[in-house]
């Protein structure tokens, strides 16, 4: 049976019309962007339409958006393309920052929240020109960081500081200049835009060595001509995006945890006494592997997923949960169940049925075997 019921929003969410709409209108544009043309400035238009929703979404400038292939490339662009020998982030980052070379990583406590005394640690230890990177929101658990803190000891020591906010976009207000960020990476495809389209917003006067180079698109900071639908996908989804619809989710949340912990298959959630955005919990079912649980829940008709989904096929635990100091046999048993604001005390209801079906057999499995 294919999957009915989809609680897996922070790994993609379902295109919206209008996002369709636009994408499938730019589609139809024949030019490129960097024409002078008719033709050409048909798609510019298309382009610099998308840049001024996020700009006003972000509360920036338009021409502080770089638009990328999405979050992964923004996040490249950003720890790469300033002019730093150190790069401080957080344990918890998405695994897009965790990739670049030689980065040292600051902790977070047990309720996954960076801590901005190991940061201002770090940073006093070294005078060397430093990036800082610390995500708003973790995709896993869904807890809020405490950027604006590290923002303000960032510049304290001189040192920059980015933001991945892919998980905190449409779901909070976000804004770098809030924040005190100099740089911020967003996602199209975690609000209802489509795959493959993101950006970086960059701090104005803020020299970005591009990661790819050779034309002169996005001010010179992004070459490459433009994924013109997807830009136009991703503004029309910016433009859609409703923070107070995704608040509406935090009751359901609720209701599907206290329901999980009063089941007798000893539930626990992580994260749960931190700042959380609203959809997002992070639950293990000790005993039963989360690739079990997956499995079991989608052949219920149900999409969740072990850990982050772009982590799947790995069979390596959360390095979030890890950090947490979460013990490997039971991070190993957590699941990432992810609400939109559609999400109905239905689909929650028969979350927590399958999710009983599934506890009892792994609790007559363990009998058989022992
Ligand atoms: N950062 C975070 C926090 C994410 O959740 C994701 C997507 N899982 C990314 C970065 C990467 O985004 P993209 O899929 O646009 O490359």
């Amino acid at each position: 049976m294919s999957a009915s019921t989809y609680l897996d929003y922070n790994a993609s969410a379902p295109l919206l019309p209008a996002a369709r709409d636009a994408m499938v209108a730019a589609l139809d544009v024949v030019g490129n962007p960097s024409s002078v043309h008719r033709f050409g400035r048909d798609a510019r238009r298309l382009v610099e339409h998308a840049r001024r929703h996020l700009a006003v979404r972000l509360a920036v400038d338009p021409q502080r958006v770089v638009f990328t292939s999405g979050a992964t490339e923004a996040n490249a662009a950003a720890l790469s393309g300033v002019a730093v020998t150190r790069r401080l982030v957080s344990a918890i980052e998405h695994d897009s920052v965790l990739a670049t070379d030689a980065v040292e990583t600051f902790a977070v406590d047990g309720e996954g929240v960076a801590d901005p005394a190991g940061l201002e640690r770090a940073l006093a230890e070294a005078d060397a020109p430093t990036l800082v990177s610390m995500q708003l929101v973790n995709n896993e658990t869904g807890v809020v960081q405490p950027v604006q803190e590290a923002a303000a000891l960032a510049h304290d020591h001189g040192a920059l500081i980015h933001c991945d906010a892919v998980q905190a976009l449409g779901r909070l207000a976000v804004s770098p200049d809030a924040l005190g960020v100099d740089l911020l990476t967003v996602s199209s495809h975690k609000i209802g835009g489509p795959k493959g389209a993101g950006a970086l917003i960059v701090r104005d006067g803020l020299p970005l060595k591009p990661l790819l180079r050779g034309g002169g698109q996005e001010r010179r900071r992004r070459a490459g001509t433009e994924n013109v639908a997807a830009i136009a996908g991703f503004g029309a989804a910016v433009e859609a995006a409703n923070v107070d619809a995704w608040s509406r989710a935090t009751s359901l949340r609720n209701r599907l945890e206290t329901q999980l912990v009063a089941t007798d298959a000893g539930a626990m959630v992580f994260g749960a006494h931190a700042g959380r955005v609203g959809n997002t919990t992070c639950v293990a079912m000790p005993g039963v592997d989360a690739e079990t649980q997956v499995m079991a829940f989608d052949l219920a008709g149900i999409a969740v997923s072990a850990g982050s989904a772009c982590s799947s096929g790995k069979v390596a635990s959360s390095h979030v949960l890890a950090a947490m100091g979460i013990p490997d046999a039971l991070a190993r048993c957590a699941i990432r169940v992810s609400l939109c604001p559609d999400t109905k005390a239905g689909d929650i209801d028969r979350f927590v049925a399958v999710w009983g079906q599934i506890a009892a057999r792994g609790h007559q499995g363990r009998r058989a075997v022992a």
